[in-house]
Protein backbone atom coordinates (compact mmCIF):
# COMPACT_ATOMS: atom_id res chain seq x y z
CA UNK A 1 0.00 0.00 0.00
CA UNK A 2 0.48 3.51 -0.23
CA UNK A 3 0.80 6.37 1.53
CA UNK A 4 -0.08 8.77 -1.13
CA UNK A 5 -4.42 8.81 -0.71
CA UNK A 6 -3.68 8.77 3.39
CA UNK A 7 -1.31 11.69 2.93
CA UNK A 8 -3.17 13.59 0.93
CA UNK A 9 -6.73 13.25 3.79
CA UNK A 10 -4.45 14.07 6.87
CA UNK A 11 -2.85 17.27 4.78
CA UNK A 12 -6.55 18.41 3.97
CA UNK A 13 -7.70 18.01 7.50
CA UNK A 14 -4.56 19.55 8.83
CA UNK A 15 -5.24 22.65 6.71
CA UNK A 16 -8.74 22.96 7.44
CA UNK A 17 -7.85 23.11 11.12
CA UNK A 18 -5.73 26.35 10.14
CA UNK A 19 -8.54 27.82 8.01
CA UNK A 20 -10.73 27.63 11.41
CA UNK A 21 -8.19 29.67 13.46
CA UNK A 22 -8.10 26.36 15.19
CA UNK A 23 -4.39 25.11 14.70
CA UNK A 24 -1.96 25.31 18.04
CA UNK A 25 1.45 26.17 17.73
CA UNK A 26 3.63 25.77 20.52
CA UNK A 27 5.53 28.03 23.00
CA UNK A 28 9.57 27.14 22.82
CA UNK A 29 10.45 27.56 26.79
CA UNK A 30 14.04 28.08 27.43
CA UNK A 31 14.02 28.25 31.12
CA UNK A 32 12.76 26.17 33.97
CA UNK A 33 8.76 26.33 34.48
CA UNK A 34 8.27 29.67 36.65
CA UNK A 35 6.38 33.04 36.53
CA UNK A 36 8.92 34.33 34.38
CA UNK A 37 9.87 32.08 31.59
CA UNK A 38 12.22 32.61 28.70
CA UNK A 39 10.01 31.83 25.94
CA UNK A 40 10.61 31.33 21.80
CA UNK A 41 7.61 32.19 19.55
CA UNK A 42 7.53 31.75 16.61
CA UNK A 43 10.00 29.08 17.57
CA UNK A 44 12.90 30.27 15.21
CA UNK A 45 13.04 34.02 16.77
CA UNK A 46 15.20 34.88 19.64
CA UNK A 47 14.56 33.73 23.48
CA UNK A 48 12.41 36.13 25.64
CA UNK A 49 11.23 36.83 29.17
CA UNK A 50 7.92 36.95 29.76
CA UNK A 51 5.39 36.77 32.53
CA UNK A 52 3.67 33.33 32.70
CA UNK A 53 -0.12 33.44 33.12
CA UNK A 54 -1.02 29.60 31.89
CA UNK A 55 0.86 26.99 33.88
CA UNK A 56 -0.93 24.80 36.65
CA UNK A 57 1.91 26.10 38.56
CA UNK A 58 -0.49 26.95 41.10
CA UNK A 59 1.63 27.00 44.11
CA UNK A 60 4.84 28.32 42.40
CA UNK A 61 6.80 24.40 43.37
CA UNK A 62 7.57 23.56 40.24
CA UNK A 63 11.29 24.86 40.12
CA UNK A 64 11.26 25.31 44.19
CA UNK A 65 14.68 24.79 45.21
CA UNK A 66 13.53 22.33 48.36
CA UNK A 67 11.36 20.52 45.67
CA UNK A 68 14.69 20.11 43.38
CA UNK A 69 16.78 18.91 45.72
CA UNK A 70 14.27 16.04 46.79
CA UNK A 71 14.41 14.65 43.24
CA UNK A 72 18.00 14.51 42.95
CA UNK A 73 18.06 13.09 46.46
CA UNK A 74 15.92 11.02 44.71
CA UNK A 75 18.00 9.80 41.61
CA UNK A 76 20.80 9.18 43.96
CA UNK A 77 18.99 7.42 46.70
CA UNK A 78 16.76 4.96 44.39
CA UNK A 79 18.12 5.63 40.80
CA UNK A 80 16.36 6.65 38.00
CA UNK A 81 14.13 3.76 37.12
CA UNK A 82 12.09 1.15 37.62
CA UNK A 83 11.97 -0.69 34.40
CA UNK A 84 9.16 -2.61 36.40
CA UNK A 85 5.23 -2.01 36.58
CA UNK A 86 4.23 -2.25 40.17
CA UNK A 87 3.29 -5.65 41.04
CA UNK A 88 6.21 -7.05 39.39
CA UNK A 89 9.20 -5.49 40.67
CA UNK A 90 8.36 -1.63 40.89
CA UNK A 91 7.31 -1.12 43.91
CA UNK A 92 9.69 0.83 46.12
CA UNK A 93 9.23 1.54 49.80
CA UNK A 94 8.93 5.05 48.70
CA UNK A 95 5.97 4.45 46.01
CA UNK A 96 3.83 3.06 49.42
CA UNK A 97 4.89 6.32 51.63
CA UNK A 98 3.59 8.66 48.98
CA UNK A 99 0.30 6.99 48.84
CA UNK A 100 0.07 6.77 52.86
CA UNK A 101 0.94 10.89 52.39
CA UNK A 102 -1.70 11.21 50.02
CA UNK A 103 -4.39 9.14 51.67
CA UNK A 104 -3.77 11.23 55.16
CA UNK A 105 -3.31 14.58 53.24
CA UNK A 106 -6.62 14.16 51.75
CA UNK A 107 -8.25 12.39 54.08
CA UNK A 108 -8.76 9.06 52.12
CA UNK A 109 -8.35 5.72 53.73
CA UNK A 110 -5.87 4.24 50.85
CA UNK A 111 -4.68 5.10 47.78
CA UNK A 112 -3.12 3.82 44.70
CA UNK A 113 -0.57 5.97 42.36
CA UNK A 114 -0.64 6.22 38.46
CA UNK A 115 1.69 7.34 35.50
CA UNK A 116 -0.89 10.58 35.20
CA UNK A 117 -4.41 11.06 35.96
CA UNK A 118 -5.11 10.45 33.01
CA UNK A 119 -4.48 7.11 33.43
CA UNK A 120 -6.31 7.08 37.13
CA UNK A 121 -9.33 7.91 35.20
CA UNK A 122 -8.61 5.36 32.86
CA UNK A 123 -8.79 2.95 35.54
CA UNK A 124 -11.17 4.16 37.63
CA UNK A 125 -14.39 3.27 35.69
CA UNK A 126 -14.04 0.16 34.23
CA UNK A 127 -12.41 -1.75 36.95
CA UNK A 128 -15.36 -0.83 39.43
CA UNK A 129 -18.59 -1.02 37.24
CA UNK A 130 -19.97 -2.97 35.18
CA UNK A 131 -23.06 -3.12 32.56
CA UNK A 132 -25.14 -3.15 36.02
CA UNK A 133 -23.86 -0.26 36.96
CA UNK A 134 -24.29 3.78 36.69
CA UNK A 135 -22.06 6.66 35.69
CA UNK A 136 -23.33 10.13 36.37
CA UNK A 137 -20.92 12.61 35.37
CA UNK A 138 -21.16 16.42 34.50
CA UNK A 139 -21.24 17.43 30.78
CA UNK A 140 -18.43 19.36 31.76
CA UNK A 141 -16.30 16.67 33.14
CA UNK A 142 -12.59 16.56 31.79
CA UNK A 143 -11.40 14.74 28.60
CA UNK A 144 -9.93 12.10 30.90
CA UNK A 145 -13.08 11.24 32.62
CA UNK A 146 -14.77 11.17 29.47
CA UNK A 147 -12.19 8.76 28.12
CA UNK A 148 -11.86 6.62 30.91
CA UNK A 149 -16.35 6.21 31.00
CA UNK A 150 -16.02 5.33 27.38
CA UNK A 151 -13.87 2.18 28.61
CA UNK A 152 -16.67 1.41 30.66
CA UNK A 153 -19.81 -0.90 29.87
CA UNK A 154 -21.89 1.15 33.23
CA UNK A 155 -25.11 3.08 32.14
CA UNK A 156 -23.96 6.70 31.14
CA UNK A 157 -25.72 10.08 32.38
CA UNK A 158 -24.81 13.27 31.62
CA UNK A 159 -26.37 15.96 33.48
CA UNK A 160 -26.00 19.63 32.70
CA UNK A 161 -23.24 21.39 34.38
CA UNK A 162 -23.47 21.81 37.76
CA UNK A 163 -26.99 21.18 37.90
CA UNK A 164 -28.17 19.75 40.47
CA UNK A 165 -31.94 19.31 39.83
CA UNK A 166 -31.07 17.65 36.09
CA UNK A 167 -28.82 15.49 38.56
CA UNK A 168 -31.61 14.26 40.96
CA UNK A 169 -33.90 13.36 38.03
CA UNK A 170 -31.42 11.54 36.52
CA UNK A 171 -30.35 9.58 39.77
CA UNK A 172 -34.55 9.02 40.52
CA UNK A 173 -35.24 7.96 37.41
CA UNK A 174 -31.96 5.17 36.94
CA UNK A 175 -32.17 1.63 37.78
CA UNK A 176 -28.60 0.15 38.31
CA UNK A 177 -26.57 -1.92 40.92
CA UNK A 178 -24.21 1.04 41.61
CA UNK A 179 -24.20 4.13 41.35
CA UNK A 180 -21.60 6.51 40.70
CA UNK A 181 -21.48 10.39 40.07
CA UNK A 182 -18.42 11.71 38.71
CA UNK A 183 -17.60 15.66 38.44
CA UNK A 184 -14.93 17.80 38.29
CA UNK A 185 -13.48 19.51 41.54
CA UNK A 186 -12.87 22.49 39.90
CA UNK A 187 -13.34 22.99 36.21
CA UNK A 188 -10.67 23.78 34.25
CA UNK A 189 -12.24 25.69 30.85
CA UNK A 190 -14.49 27.62 33.30
CA UNK A 191 -12.61 27.82 36.86
CA UNK A 192 -15.66 27.21 39.07
CA UNK A 193 -16.38 24.53 41.65
CA UNK A 194 -18.48 21.87 41.46
CA UNK A 195 -21.42 22.40 43.76
CA UNK A 196 -19.78 19.46 45.92
CA UNK A 197 -21.82 19.76 49.15
CA UNK A 198 -25.25 19.31 47.17
CA UNK A 199 -23.68 16.75 45.46
CA UNK A 200 -23.47 14.46 48.19
CA UNK A 201 -26.25 15.32 49.67
CA UNK A 202 -27.61 13.96 46.58
CA UNK A 203 -25.42 10.72 46.74
CA UNK A 204 -26.67 10.27 50.13
CA UNK A 205 -30.79 10.57 48.97
CA UNK A 206 -29.82 8.02 45.90
CA UNK A 207 -27.31 5.68 47.24
CA UNK A 208 -24.38 6.83 45.23
CA UNK A 209 -21.11 7.14 45.47
CA UNK A 210 -19.16 10.41 44.79
CA UNK A 211 -16.07 10.47 42.99
CA UNK A 212 -14.17 13.92 42.45
CA UNK A 213 -11.21 14.75 39.89
CA UNK A 214 -9.47 17.72 41.84
CA UNK A 215 -6.71 18.11 39.38
CA UNK A 216 -7.20 21.42 39.45
CA UNK A 217 -7.73 22.24 43.08
CA UNK A 218 -5.48 19.72 45.10
CA UNK A 219 -2.55 21.53 47.03
CA UNK A 220 -4.27 25.25 47.43
CA UNK A 221 -8.67 24.65 47.60
CA UNK A 222 -9.74 24.74 51.12
CA UNK A 223 -8.28 26.66 54.03
CA UNK A 224 -5.60 23.93 54.43
CA UNK A 225 -5.61 23.28 50.64
CA UNK A 226 -7.04 19.79 50.82
CA UNK A 227 -9.15 20.31 47.93
CA UNK A 228 -12.97 21.40 46.89
CA UNK A 229 -14.20 18.56 49.40
CA UNK A 230 -12.59 20.09 52.39
CA UNK A 231 -13.90 24.05 50.60
CA UNK A 232 -17.41 22.38 51.56
CA UNK A 233 -16.83 20.46 54.38
CA UNK A 234 -17.75 16.95 53.06
CA UNK A 235 -14.78 15.24 53.51
CA UNK A 236 -15.71 12.43 54.99
CA UNK A 237 -18.67 11.95 52.27
CA UNK A 238 -16.35 11.82 48.99
CA UNK A 239 -15.73 8.16 48.36
CA UNK A 240 -12.79 8.63 45.75
CA UNK A 241 -10.58 11.36 44.70
CA UNK A 242 -8.27 11.18 41.54
CA UNK A 243 -5.93 14.09 41.40
CA UNK A 244 -2.52 15.02 39.62
CA UNK A 245 1.02 15.52 40.66
CA UNK A 246 1.24 17.30 37.60
CA UNK A 247 -0.01 20.27 38.67
CA UNK A 248 -0.10 22.09 41.82
CA UNK A 249 2.06 19.32 43.34
CA UNK A 250 5.58 20.22 41.80
CA UNK A 251 4.20 19.73 38.05
CA UNK A 252 5.94 16.92 37.16
CA UNK A 253 4.29 13.97 36.36
CA UNK A 254 2.00 11.15 37.82
CA UNK A 255 -1.37 11.01 39.10
CA UNK A 256 -3.57 9.19 42.00
CA UNK A 257 -6.41 7.68 43.07
CA UNK A 258 -7.33 8.44 46.91
CA UNK A 259 -10.72 6.48 48.55
CA UNK A 260 -12.32 3.66 50.29
CA UNK A 261 -10.20 0.92 51.05
CA UNK A 262 -11.87 -1.70 49.17
CA UNK A 263 -12.13 0.33 46.12
CA UNK A 264 -8.54 1.33 46.14
CA UNK A 265 -7.80 -2.59 47.13
CA UNK A 266 -9.51 -3.64 43.94
CA UNK A 267 -7.80 -1.39 41.57
CA UNK A 268 -4.75 -2.91 42.89
CA UNK A 269 -5.68 -5.89 41.29
CA UNK A 270 -7.69 -5.29 38.33
CA UNK A 271 -6.82 -1.39 37.05
CA UNK A 272 -5.34 -1.95 33.51
CA UNK A 273 -3.36 1.59 33.25
CA UNK A 274 -1.87 0.08 36.73
CA UNK A 275 -1.09 -3.53 35.88
CA UNK A 276 -0.12 -2.59 32.51
CA UNK A 277 2.44 0.44 32.70
CA UNK A 278 5.08 1.62 34.21
CA UNK A 279 5.94 2.74 37.96
CA UNK A 280 6.56 6.37 38.95
CA UNK A 281 10.34 7.29 38.99
CA UNK A 282 11.40 7.47 42.29
CA UNK A 283 12.97 11.48 41.77
CA UNK A 284 9.44 11.91 40.84
CA UNK A 285 8.20 9.93 44.61
CA UNK A 286 10.73 11.58 46.46
CA UNK A 287 9.73 15.26 45.33
CA UNK A 288 5.95 14.40 45.48
CA UNK A 289 6.88 13.86 49.44
CA UNK A 290 8.37 16.91 49.66
CA UNK A 291 5.64 18.92 48.12
CA UNK A 292 3.28 17.31 50.56
CA UNK A 293 5.60 18.02 53.73
CA UNK A 294 6.10 21.89 52.50
CA UNK A 295 2.31 21.99 52.09
CA UNK A 296 1.27 20.25 55.72
CA UNK A 297 4.05 22.61 57.27
CA UNK A 298 2.09 26.10 56.23
CA UNK A 299 -0.72 27.29 54.40
CA UNK A 300 1.04 30.28 52.85
CA UNK A 301 1.29 29.57 49.98
CA UNK A 302 -2.33 28.75 49.10
CA UNK A 303 -2.99 31.68 51.09
CA UNK A 304 -0.94 33.83 49.03
CA UNK A 305 -2.59 32.19 46.08
CA UNK A 306 -5.90 33.24 47.14
CA UNK A 307 -5.30 36.63 47.48
CA UNK A 308 -3.20 37.02 44.20
CA UNK A 309 -6.37 35.59 42.36
CA UNK A 310 -8.99 37.46 44.57
CA UNK A 311 -7.11 40.71 43.30
CA UNK A 312 -6.48 39.57 39.75
CA UNK A 313 -10.45 38.76 39.06
CA UNK A 314 -11.35 41.96 40.91
CA UNK A 315 -8.58 44.21 38.58
CA UNK A 316 -9.85 42.71 35.82
CA UNK A 317 -13.74 43.18 36.38
CA UNK A 318 -12.81 46.65 36.76
CA UNK A 319 -10.76 47.05 33.36
CA UNK A 320 -14.33 45.79 31.88
CA UNK A 321 -12.99 42.71 30.82
CA UNK A 322 -16.08 39.79 30.71
CA UNK A 323 -15.09 36.96 32.94
CA UNK A 324 -16.41 33.69 33.97
CA UNK A 325 -17.84 33.37 37.03
CA UNK A 326 -15.41 31.66 39.93
CA UNK A 327 -13.55 32.12 43.10
CA UNK A 328 -10.50 29.84 42.04
CA UNK A 329 -6.98 30.52 40.55
CA UNK A 330 -8.42 29.80 36.83
CA UNK A 331 -9.52 33.10 35.69
CA UNK A 332 -10.97 33.12 32.11
CA UNK A 333 -11.15 36.25 29.74
CA UNK A 334 -14.01 35.60 27.19
CA UNK A 335 -13.42 36.45 23.63
CA UNK A 336 -16.02 34.00 22.33
CA UNK A 337 -13.88 34.22 18.49
CA UNK A 338 -11.11 31.83 18.27
CA UNK A 339 -9.30 34.02 15.60
CA UNK A 340 -9.70 37.22 17.96
CA UNK A 341 -8.22 34.82 20.96
CA UNK A 342 -5.24 34.02 18.84
CA UNK A 343 -4.53 37.57 17.85
CA UNK A 344 -5.06 38.54 21.66
CA UNK A 345 -2.64 36.00 22.76
CA UNK A 346 -0.18 36.53 20.20
CA UNK A 347 -0.30 41.00 21.11
CA UNK A 348 -0.23 40.00 24.68
CA UNK A 349 3.17 37.87 23.99
CA UNK A 350 4.37 41.25 22.18
CA UNK A 351 3.31 43.25 25.83
CA UNK A 352 5.90 40.46 27.89
CA UNK A 353 3.07 37.74 28.96
CA UNK A 354 2.24 34.78 28.16
CA UNK A 355 -1.20 33.64 28.10
CA UNK A 356 -2.87 31.26 25.33
CA UNK A 357 -5.87 31.19 23.93
CA UNK A 358 -8.70 28.72 24.14
CA UNK A 359 -10.82 27.17 21.40
CA UNK A 360 -12.34 24.43 20.06
CA UNK A 361 -11.75 21.47 20.61
CA UNK A 362 -10.46 22.31 24.15
CA UNK A 363 -13.92 24.61 24.36
CA UNK A 364 -17.25 24.55 23.12
CA UNK A 365 -17.07 26.71 19.48
CA UNK A 366 -17.78 30.16 19.90
CA UNK A 367 -16.66 29.75 23.08
CA UNK A 368 -12.96 31.08 22.93
CA UNK A 369 -10.96 32.72 25.83
CA UNK A 370 -7.69 33.71 27.41
CA UNK A 371 -7.12 31.31 30.20
CA UNK A 372 -5.00 32.98 33.09
CA UNK A 373 -3.71 30.67 36.04
CA UNK A 374 -2.41 32.78 39.07
CA UNK A 375 0.58 31.22 40.66
CA UNK A 376 1.90 31.65 44.15
CA UNK A 377 4.98 32.18 42.52
CA UNK A 378 3.75 35.40 41.17
CA UNK A 379 3.99 38.94 42.89
CA UNK A 380 1.99 41.97 42.43
CA UNK A 381 4.50 44.15 40.51
CA UNK A 382 3.93 41.45 37.80
CA UNK A 383 0.62 40.87 37.95
CA UNK A 384 -0.11 44.57 37.55
CA UNK A 385 2.48 44.82 34.27
CA UNK A 386 0.50 42.15 33.43
CA UNK A 387 -2.96 43.95 33.99
CA UNK A 388 -1.58 46.67 31.84
CA UNK A 389 -1.00 44.84 28.96
CA UNK A 390 -4.05 42.93 29.02
CA UNK A 391 -5.73 46.77 28.97
CA UNK A 392 -3.70 47.79 26.17
CA UNK A 393 -4.47 44.85 23.84
CA UNK A 394 -7.97 44.77 25.02
CA UNK A 395 -8.70 48.21 23.29
CA UNK A 396 -6.81 47.31 20.64
CA UNK A 397 -9.59 44.42 19.81
CA UNK A 398 -12.11 46.75 21.04
CA UNK A 399 -12.63 44.08 23.76
CA UNK A 400 -12.86 47.01 26.25
CA UNK A 401 -13.20 50.64 26.02
C1 LIG B 1 -4.89 17.86 34.02
C2 LIG B 1 -6.05 17.01 34.36
C3 LIG B 1 -5.98 15.63 34.25
C4 LIG B 1 -4.78 14.93 33.68
O1 LIG B 1 -3.74 14.93 34.60
P1 LIG B 1 -2.32 14.35 34.13
O2 LIG B 1 -1.71 13.89 35.41
O3 LIG B 1 -1.60 15.47 33.49
O4 LIG B 1 -2.60 13.24 33.19
C5 LIG B 1 -7.07 14.89 34.64
N1 LIG B 1 -8.19 15.47 35.11
C6 LIG B 1 -8.30 16.81 35.21
C7 LIG B 1 -9.55 17.42 35.73
C8 LIG B 1 -7.24 17.62 34.83
O5 LIG B 1 -7.34 18.94 34.91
Amino acid sequence: MSYKSAKAFYTQTIATIKEEGLYKDERIICSPQSSKIRVKFPANSPEKEIINLCANNYLGLSSHPDVMKAAHEGLDKRGFGMSSVRFICGTQDIHRELENKMSTFLGMEDSILFSSCFDANGALFETLLGAEDGIFSDKLDHASIIDGVRLCKAQRFVFEHSDMSDLEEKLKNSNCRNRLIITDGVFSMDGDMAKLDEVCALAEKYDAMVAVDDSHATGFIGKTGRGVHEHFNVMSKVDIITTTFGKALGGATGGCISGRKELIELLKQRARPYLFSNALMPAVVYASLRVLDILTASTERRDRLEQLSKRWRADLTAAGFDLKPGNTPIVPVMLYDAKVAQAFSRDLYEEGVLAVGFFYPVVPKGQARIRTQISAGLNQEQLDQALAAFIKVGRKHGVIK
